[in-house]
């Protein structure tokens, strides 16, 4: 597809962010490049509308960016995975661990009932623990059949992908 090579150039990257070794893929970049940005969202909707998928869930926070226009195009709702102590109402929690410690997923109870079919958004995987962690809390936790999980970014060599255990990850660039 002629358009992916123009998504993976609008998407900047910028070495030691942010932390010294570290190489970040800046997709707000990618915002600013209004055909490349449609195009992003084009791939995913003609790839998602005929899935019968009932909810789009969106990571925190580039997941807030590209997940709800994805929602809107498909039918299906948008449900925010936050970080801990941002959402007001009664929450489910997953914890997970990063590089160094450990972080929280939540999401509102009763957004999202067991048995519904669900897409999860991100920008990137990178270890594959931040998707890991949001598909136990919809899947394990609540009941909901993960279809798949999207993301415009996969860095393959940390090898993310192979800890999604039977879910699988559709990305455009790599
Ligand atoms: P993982 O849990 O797969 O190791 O990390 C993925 C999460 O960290 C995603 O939520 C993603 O937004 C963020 N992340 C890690 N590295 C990068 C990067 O280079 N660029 C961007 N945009 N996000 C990153």
């Amino acid at each position: 597809d002629t358009r992916i090579a123009a998504i993976s150039s609008a998407i900047r990257v910028i070495p030691d962010f942010p932390k010294p070794g570290i190489l970040f893929h800046d997709i707000t970049t990618l915002l600013l490049d209004t055909k490349a940005f449609k195009d992003t969202i084009d791939l995913f909707v003609e790839r998602y509308r005929d899935k019968n998928i009932s909810v789009v869930a969106g990571i925190e926070a580039r997941g807030f960016i590209f997940g709800p226009p994805i929602a809107l195009a498909i039918g299906a709702k948008f449900v925010p995975m936050r970080k801990p102590k941002k959402l007001p109402g009664e929450v489910i929690s997953e914890e997970y661990s990063l590089e160094y410690g450990k972080d929280v997923m939540e999401m509102h109870v009763g957004a999202v009932e067991a048995g519904e079919r669900a897409l999860i958004v991100d920008d990137l995987i990178a270890t594959g623990g931040t998707l890991c962690a949001a598909i136990r809390l919809l899947g394990k936790r609540v009941g909901v059949h993960v279809v798949e999980c999207a993301c415009v970014v996969e860095l393959p060599e940390l090898k993310g992908r192979d800890r999604l255990g039977d879910k699988p990850l559709f990305v455009l660039v790599n």
